[in-house]
Formats: C-alpha cells, structure tokens, sequence
C-alpha cells in the first residue's frame, strides 16, 4: 500500500525533534511520500520546511502564510516569500493561506486581502494553491471564483456539502483532502461528504501534530497515522483499502505536479 501525506507540519518542534523517527514510522506504514507546510509561523516557518524537504528526498513543501497570522504579516513578509522561495524546486504549492472565522486570530479583511495575494503567487507560479478555510465557506467561494484559481488543495475539509459540492465542479476544479476528523464517531456527517468526493479528486493527509485520527485521538500526530483516515473513507466507500490509498496517492501526483 502506498500513501501521500498531503499535509504535515514537520517544522513544529514535535516533529522536528525526531524527524528521522517519524519518517521512519511513516513509512513503516506505507506513508511514502509527504508535503510539508511552511505557512504557520510567519517566515521561519517557511525556511525551515525548505530545510526539510532540501534535507529528505520523499519530503517536498509549500510555502505561504496561515490566516491566523495574517494581521502580524505584512508586504515585506510576502515579498520575502515571492522573492527567496517560490522558485524552489522543492516547493510544489502556495499556502497554506485562506479564511478562519472560527478562531478569528486576524481581522476579516486582512485575511481576505493576503488570501488573494497568494491566490494570486500561485497563478503567477501555476503552481496549487493549499486552503484552510474555517467557518468561512461562501466567502472563500466567491473569492476563489472572483480570482480564476481552478487549481489547487482545500486541506482539512470541514465545510458543507454545498461547499464540497462547488469545489469539484469543473468551474473550480479542486481537490478535498481529509484529516483524521473523519475517524472521529460525531463526525459521520463529515465522512458521509468524504465519500462523496469524486475519487479522482480525494487526498488524505494528517495535518500534524494536530488532530490525531482515531485510535490517536487526543495525542499528537505524525505521517504515520494517515493510514487510519485513508482506512475510514475507504470503509465509508466500500472499497477495498489498497485501491482508495492508490488513487488519492496518484491524485497527489497530480495536483502537485510530481512523477509516479
Ligand atoms: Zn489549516
Ligand atoms: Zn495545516
């Protein structure tokens, strides 16, 4: 079995302490390949998941800017983003970047204009653009379709069906990648959407160190354990295990651009 870790933050200390650990227990699993998300900590982030993926061959990156830092960033930070890093033949997306009016960490319109600015970089690069998008769907679906972006990565879906639904329509064109929120047992509603997903554009990932999937839960996570969301859409799908993990791991190729 194969699978593709779409989304992991290897920077944060827990994971980068021991890294060679935790690829190691990847893939143990069959966790073959990962990308890497240089957005959550402003710039260091974004350098040290270069250093990373630069470090290890199966590891690549994004880089980009969280909407939770949105207010604490400004021009110079995307501009030193644009200029050192997004030529880097290891980073194969922008973001992750988007909406969050959950936490509401930055004001709206701040998130909403670097969301643009990065839906944009990512045009310019034709390269994928990562969303995390919270709370927050008919706002990131306007925008999304106000600036043409037909190619890229909603992370950690969470939305509503219609917000899945307007995703995979040819106008848009987007790949859902699920967490180990679908493991969870109150979030059958969330699956039920998961399995909905036209299997040519379904990813899975682990968002870690963040929510671990069931039997995890409460713990922090690691590569690894992409296995136990990649089993319960395949479950949720009647499908059998190796196939479901064969095509998200070939729509993995696909959307970052990376041969097979
Ligand atoms: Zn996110
Ligand atoms: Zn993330």
């Amino acid at each position: 079995m194969r699978l593709f870790d779409t989304h992991a933050h290897l920077d944060f200390p827990f994971l980068r302490d021991q890294i060679e650990d935790v690829l190691a227990r990847a893939k143990e699993k069959g966790v073959e390949k990962i990308v890497t998300i240089g957005a959550s900590r402003g710039l260091q982030s974004n350098i040290d998941a270069i250093a990373i993926a630069e470090e290890f061959e199966n590891v690549w990156c994004s880089i980009g800017l969280h909407p939770h830092d949105a207010g604490k960033c400004d021009m110079e930070v995307y501009e030193e983003i644009e200029k050192r890093f997004s030529k880097h033949e290891k980073v194969v997306a922008i973001g992750e970047t988007g909406l969050d009016y959950f936490y509401d960490h930055a004001p709206k319109e701040e998130q909403k204009f670097y969301f643009r600015k990065y839906l944009q970089l990512s045009k310019t690069l034709d390269k994928p653009i990562i969303i995390h998008a919270r709370d927050a769907d008919e706002d990131t679906i306007t925008i999304l379709k106000e600036e043409g972006v037909r190619k890229g990565i909603l992370h950690c879906f969470t939305g509503s069906k219609w917000m899945a639904e307007e995703l995979f329509k040819p106008e848009l064109d987007f790949y859902l990648s699920f967490s180990g929120i679908v493991t969870f047992k109150n979030a059958k509603d969330l699956l039920d959407i998961a399995c909905g997903v036209p299997i040519d554009r379904i990813l899975v990932e682990t968002d870690s160190p963040y929510l671990a999937p069931t039997p995890h839960r409460g713990k922090k996570n690691e590569p690894a354990f992409v296995y136990h969301t990649a089993a319960a859409i395949a479950a949720g799908k009647g499908m059998d295990l190796d196939t479901f993990s064969n095509h998200a791991y070939e729509n993995a190729h696909r959307v970052f651009g990376l041969e097979l």
